[in-house]
């Protein structure tokens, strides 16, 4: 029988670390909960990983016969070089260019991987929730972000900095300019962020609404707070999640045309609305994908890990090195 064979897992965000130890089969063993990320300065947050991954080996101990820590895994926000571990660039962050798989072995002695973290989550929804071969995952928060699953690999492109599905560009005549300077991304209209840039639109129109009164004012109107609403069928929200899912589905529509996927896995805050987005981002899909009715139409479903799956896919690919 194998000797068991942990890794830690990190998800270091734009404000947080999330961060635990799964054995090979992605169980999780250990789980820190979450703190704050100091990513406005690179060396407060390199300390703070550090000191994570002091306080995790110190409760399991070094790699033995026995088991033990055996290596370490980073999913980070931003563009990552596969399989050298660089950090190019990260949103919201103080760090440019950091060599940080590097820096980690270095410092720790143990084999790292560091990936992007919507990589690192769309591997660990496939290897731990749905296990289609041909998948992608979208996470649908404060920003648009994803991966793409092919042949049962991670497609990183030729640098590793690929499927940046948030930058699809799907309304390059619209108004809306994207965090990356450009007008027309998939994330500037259908993020979280743009829910609830509607929803206070909308909120400011029907002042005594369900969306003002929820978050206090329309100008206080979140994401968040639409999706609270939807639940509550409100219809307003309703069409606030339409509008999402009508971009949603054709950023989806274009990944099926692209790589003929069997199964798109939503996740983040925004698709915890569940049907009240799922629907619409179906209608959608099946009015932009191409040759309808000559292909089997690959399933729509929520994922399955929540906000565990950053650390925990980092950590799978640390044990199996992909
Ligand atoms: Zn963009």
């Amino acid at each position: 029988m194998a000797l068991p064979r942990y890794a830690i897992g990190l998800d270091v965000g734009g404000t947080k670390i999330a961060a635990g130890v799964t054995d090979a089969h992605g169980e999780v063993i250990t789980k820190l909960e979450p703190r704050p990320c100091p990513a406005a300065e690179q060396d407060a947050v390199l300390t703070a990983v550090l000191d994570v991954i002091e306080e995790l080996r110190s409760l399991h101990g070094p790699a033995t016969d026995d088991g033990g820590i055996a290596a370490i895994g980073v999913g980070a926000a931003g563009l990552v070089d596969w399989p050298q571990g660089r950090i190019r660039t990260a949103p919201n962050s103080g760090y440019r260019d950091v060599p940080l798989r590097a820096l980690l072995q270095a410092a720790t002695g143990l084999p790292t991987v560091v990936d992007n973290d919507a990589n690192t989550a769309c591997w660990a929804e496939y290897r731990l929730g749905h296990r289609a071969s041909y998948m992608a995952f979208l996470t649908v928060g404060t920003g648009v972000g994803g991966g793409v699953v092919l042949a049962d690999r991670l497609f990183r492109g030729s640098s590793g900095i690929g499927t940046e599905i948030g930058h699809m560009i799907v309304d390059p005549y619209g108004s809306e300019r994207c965090g990356c300077g450009t007008v027309g991304c998939l994330e500037s209209l259908a993020s979280g962020t743009a829910l609830g840039r509607y929803g206070a639109a909308a909120a400011a129109l029907d002042p005594g609404g369900k969306l003002a009164t929820l978050a206090g004012g329309a100008s206080r109107v979140t994401g968040e707070t639409v999706s609270t609403a939807a639940v509550q069928d409100d219809p307003t929200a309703l069409a606030q999640l339409e509008r999402l899912g009508h971009w949603l589905g054709i950023g989806i529509a274009t990944l099926v045309n692209l790589f003929d996927l069997q199964l798109i896995v939503l996740g983040g805050g925004a698709a915890q609305a569940g049907d009240p987005l799922l629907k619409p981002v179906r209608t959608s899909f099946e009015r932009f994908v191409t040759a309808r009715s000559h292909r089997d139409l690959p399933d729509i479903v929520p994922a399955r890990l929540g906000t565990d799956a950053g650390w925990i896919g980092a950590a799978l690919l640390a044990l199996e090195r992909q």
